[in-house]
């Protein structure tokens, strides 16, 4: 992988340009692929930001949103500007299996791939150029230096601006994680400069959700969760029932792994969720719990050290009881 300041010189020589980001985009995801689209557009690039899946309804007052193709809904299109495209940004991810079912035309295709990540362990010899740096807070931080490093910073714009700053402020926990470095404070100085009006941010991304939303929290609270003290370790499974009975959307769970961390003692909080295709997990964690590695050993996933994902193709009973043998088997990193 060459470095991505690389790219920098060829900026102003117009392509065809495809951004693409991980399934089911959440703030940072979309943020940075919605800004880079802006950024390569003014240069007179034809770009097209494809989501391998749909996406949180609360994040489409980005601008842009509306032309981001979902790869699900319109796959002979997307494929049709993808064997056109020229280059194509890989964004918030690092392993093409992020994007689901758009990974074998993102494998297959004789572009150029240039990556833009924070997530640990990428598969480096997939991309062309790029820049992957766990040390960043998010990748809207990463797309932020990508602009100023090439020498734009004037180009940020209002519409930009609020893209970066969800994507910082949501992957930051609204700046409480230690990723909120000095560098992400002079960033959000610098964005409140050009006239960012931050509160609006906040409202669109936490303060825009359905009723049933907040019902269907209370529910998994009082009903979904148990607490194993002795492990330090909480853990909440969401059978495909309340998913139907509480209509719940894309979305719609983000953030509900965070609540366990909230009681005393709890290192580690894991979240199952039973999907249709796959049993999706969450995992967050507090002190010196690292979820990255807990997550690819049992739950074919990754992420960072404090919060990551994982799957399993098992029934959900049979994922749950595969979480217990692995949290035992933790049961010295979790004191
Ligand atoms: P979340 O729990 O919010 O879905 O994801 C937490 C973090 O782990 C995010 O940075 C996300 O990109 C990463 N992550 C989520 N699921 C997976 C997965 O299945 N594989 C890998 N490698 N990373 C994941
Ligand atoms: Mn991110």
């Amino acid at each position: 992988m060459q470095p991505i300041s690389e790219i920098y010189p060829q900026l102003t020589a117009p392509r065809n340009v495809v951004i693409t980001t991980h399934q089911k985009p959440d703030a940072d995801a979309m943020g940075s692929s919605l800004t880079l689209y802006h950024f390569l557009r003014s240069f007179g690039h034809t770009v097209t930001v494809i989501s391998p899946t749909n996406w949180a309804r609360w994040l489409d007052w980005m601008s842009g949103a509306n032309m981001v193709l979902d790869y699900e809904l319109n796959r002979e299109k997307a494929e049709n500007i993808l064997a056109r495209a020229e280059w194509v940004f890989c964004l918030d991810f690092n392993t093409l299996d992020r994007t689901k079912n758009l990974a074998p035309a993102l494998r297959r295709g004789s572009f150029t791939r240039i990556l833009i990540d924070h997530h640990q362990q990428p598969e480096a010899a997939t991309f062309h150029y790029g820049v992957s740096d766990t040390s960043k807070s998010s990748t809207c931080q990463m797309v932020y230096d990508f602009i100023l490093g090439a020498g734009y910073k004037n180009a940020i714009n209002i519409d930009m601006a609020e893209c970066l700053y969800a994507g910082v402020m949501a992957d930051t926990g609204s700046f409480r994680f230690p990723s909120a470095s000095a560098q992400v404070h002079e960033m959000v100085a610098d964005l409140k400069e050009r006239g960012l009006q931050h509160t609006k941010v906040h409202e669109n991304i936490y303060d825009n959700f359905l009723e049933n939303r907040l019902r269907f929290i209370g529910h998994i609270l009082l009903h979904r969760m148990d607490i194993f003290y002795e492990y330090n370790t909480a853990l909440i499974s969401i059978p495909k029932k309340d998913l139907l009975r509480y209509e719940v959307k894309t979305g719609d769970t983000e953030g509900l792994v965070n609540y366990p961390l909230s009681i005393q003692g709890i290192k580690l909080a894991a979240l199952v969720i039973d999907r249709d295709e796959e049993r999706k997990w969450s995992f967050r964690s507090k002190d010196d719990f690292d979820t990255n590695t807990f997550a690819r050993k049992y739950f074919e996933g990754g992420g960072h050290f404090a919060a990551s994902g994982g799957r399993s193709s098992d029934p959900l009973e049979i994922t749950v009881q595969r979480f217990f043998e692995a949290m035992k088997e933790n049961a010295l990193q979790l004191q």
